[in-house]
């Protein structure tokens, strides 16, 4: 069935000092052998081993680029065909005419988006969730995202879903001989163990749910917004941030001109900053602007870090402000810390009684890991280091979980209800099929071309 053999550049497209060109397929090792001067023929190196030589234009004889290709026999390879790579060392330009020389040979084409990973899910080395997890690690942003996308490369969600669909398959054989021999009076019995079954597998898909909100802050950053009038000391908290934030930090360009979006990974959460322009521009009208210009950023933020001087009394603007702010997820930042008292906190407290009060001085560089413990409490239920690490963050994967929570609680109802049992057999096997959905067990064709056409060249 997959007999065509595919070729493409796999690494990013841009300058570089090495590309690599992967080729898979069962003509894999002999048309590159056919392109290739080396001392070993390539049809004859082992497996996992690699081999010096030249590609060569077969039509001229001219050496074009020196090479080191990798063999890797099927079923131990990405997709579980036979798979050639080949290094070149000059960047873009001669992986680009390797490629062409690679696509001469007969029986080659070149690979669509995703095709080589789509081939690795075909031929059963990888599931769905697995697949779709390398798209996410190709995107990952932050540390920790890369981690989760990699947990679940590595399978632990799939191993999840597959230890609740064997119990699912338990109990459907169970309901199986109920209506085969239900003269054995096991009627009874069947439906506890339908109300006990069912009711562990909603258990732990309600926790993977629960997971869903953590990963989807693992994934794309926690919005927040850095808020407060002039001079109370947003720039250097930002930049105090930036600092510590060490990893990658990502100017993107924001839908409108002058938002621009920040990233920052405080202890592995990463913090998606809106509006760091206006906070940047110290001298800027837009700071004069203040408490006004707040307000749009404050809108959109999922965590607004309102920050305060301690040197000075409750303004006007920042009484109002905090009027405003009674139903959202803020932490008020008491900065200044070094400076002498003025502030009425009691105040402050008394206005946002649920808010976490962190006082800093981002001048003396105090209180942000208090900031960084007030942002994992107010986001992450119990400990993030040393959970396992499995987070459900895929909005397809969190859809087919609802509905397969929604069809066992119809079993369970319709067991309570003497619902006859085939019935009620329809319902958990609805259930066993949503789940089989995330792996890719029971996914049609459609879904698949769909995922996989999200893959950039090459993967
Ligand atoms: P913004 O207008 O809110 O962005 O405030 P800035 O970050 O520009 O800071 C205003 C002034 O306050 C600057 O001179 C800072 O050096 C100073 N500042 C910031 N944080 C502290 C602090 O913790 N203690 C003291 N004493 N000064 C601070
Ligand atoms: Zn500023």
């Amino acid at each position: 069935m997959m007999q065509e053999t595919i070729a493409a550049i796999a690494t990013a497209l841009g300058e570089g000092g090495i590309a690599i060109i992967r080729v898979s397929g069962p003509q894999a090792v002999p048309s590159i052998s056919g392109i290739l001067k080396s001392r070993q023929k390539l049809t004859e190196a082992a497996s996992h081993t690699v081999t010096y030589g030249h590609i060569v234009d077969v039509d001229s004889g001219e050496a074009i680029e020196e090479v080191l290709v990798t063999v890797m026999k099927g079923p131990r390879s990405f997709t579980a065909e036979d798979v050639v790579e080949i290094g070149v060392h000059g960047g873009l330009i001669a992986a680009r005419k390797v490629l062409e020389l690679v696509l001469r040979q007969p029986d080659l084409r070149v690979a669509e988006p995703g095709e080589f990973t789509k081939r690795a899910f075909l031929n059963g080395r990888i599931d769905l969730a697995q697949a779709e997890a390398v798209i996410d690690l190709i995107r990952s942003k932050s540390d920790r995202s890369h981690t989760v996308a990699l947990k679940q490369a590595e399978g632990t969600l799939s191993k999840r879903i597959q230890a609740l669909r064997h119990s699912l398959i338990e109990l459907l054989a169970h309901i199986e001989v109920n209506i085969d021999y239900p003269e054995h009076d096991v009627e009874e019995m069947t439906s506890s163990y339908i109300k006990d079954s069912c009711g562990s597998a909603l258990e732990a898909i309600r926790k993977l749910l629960q997971t869903a909100a953590e990963g989807k802050i693992l994934r794309e950053g926690i919005t927040t917004a850095i808020v407060g009038r002039p001079n109370v000391g947003k720039s250097s908290l930002l930049n105090a941030l930036v600092q510590e934030s060490k990893a990658i930090v990502t100017d993107i360009p924001g839908t409108t001109r002058d938002v621009i979006e920040e990233y920052v990974t405080l202890s592995g959460i990463p913090l998606r900053l809106l509006d760091t322009a206006g906070i940047r521009e110290t001298t800027d009208v837009v700071e004069k602007i203040g408490v006004e210009r707040s307000y749009s950023a404050v809108e959109e933020a999922e965590l607004l870090l309102l920050v305060l001087n301690r040197n000075e009394p409750l303004h006007g603007d920042e009484r109002e402000l905090l009027g405003k702010l009674a139903n959202r997820q803020v932490i008020l930042i008491i900065n200044k810390t070094d400076l002498p008292e003025r502030l009425d906190v009691e105040e402050v407290r008394t206005a946002l009684p649920n808010s976490r009060i962190v006082p800093m001085s981002v001048l003396q560089e105090q209180g942000l890991e208090d900031l960084e413990q007030a942002i994992r409490e107010l986001f992450f239920e119990g400990q993030l280091e040393g959970a396992d690490l499995t987070y459900v963050s895929n909005a397809r994967h969190i859809s087919l979980l609802h509905r397969a929570a929604d069809a066992l609680n119809d079993a369970v109802s319709a067991t309570a209800d003497g619902i006859p049992i085939d019935m009620v057999q329809l319902d958990v096997r609805a259930a066993w099929e949503l789940l089989g959905e995330i792996v890719g067990d029971t996914a049609g064709e459609s879904l698949i071309d769909q995922i996989f056409s999200q893959f950039c060249l090459g993967k």
